[in-house]
């Protein structure tokens, strides 16, 4: 049985602000949540959620995944990474949290500087859709 790879879709301004706080805490890296919905093999991305427990530095960001549990609506993570490799690092997928993980490199700016994998590191195709009127809190 061949699994069907679902595709991410992210809105623009969502995609505008989780660039701003990457560029913003570059050369650190930044970490979020991402909140969703799947549906026929799609993952929306509708909104993005502070991990405020978060550590920045050093390379890696830990976060516990186990304060989410139960919170259904958490489609995965999405972090930079400084370096510009949008590779999933082994620390990464160690840490791999719901169904996807986004990772952002500099310039920060269109669809090179974003990837999607799922949990066996597998690239998801990424496609930008129209603005919702997402608020940032910044
Ligand atoms: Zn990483």
């Amino acid at each position: 049985m061949a699994s069907t790879i679902p595709s991410v879709q992210i809105p623009q301004d969502i995609l505008d602000t989780i660039f701003s706080g990457a560029k913003q805490l570059y050369p650190r890296e930044s970490f979020l949540l991402l909140r969703g919905k799947k549906n026929k093999g799609i993952i929306k991305i509708t909104d993005l959620v502070l991990a405020p427990f978060a550590v920045h530095g050093e390379g890696n960001v830990h976060f516990n995944p186990y304060m989410f549990s139960g919170d259904y609506s958490l489609v995965g993570t999405v972090h930079s990474h400084p370096s510009g490799n949008i590779s999933p690092s082994h620390v990464d997928m160690n840490y791999f949290f719901g169904r996807i993980l986004m990772i952002v490199g500099p310039p920060f700016e269109g669809k090179n500087c974003i990837a999607a994998y799922d949990s066996n590191a597998e690239r998801l195709p990424v496609e930008i859709t129209a603005a919702i009127g997402f608020d940032s809190e910044e």
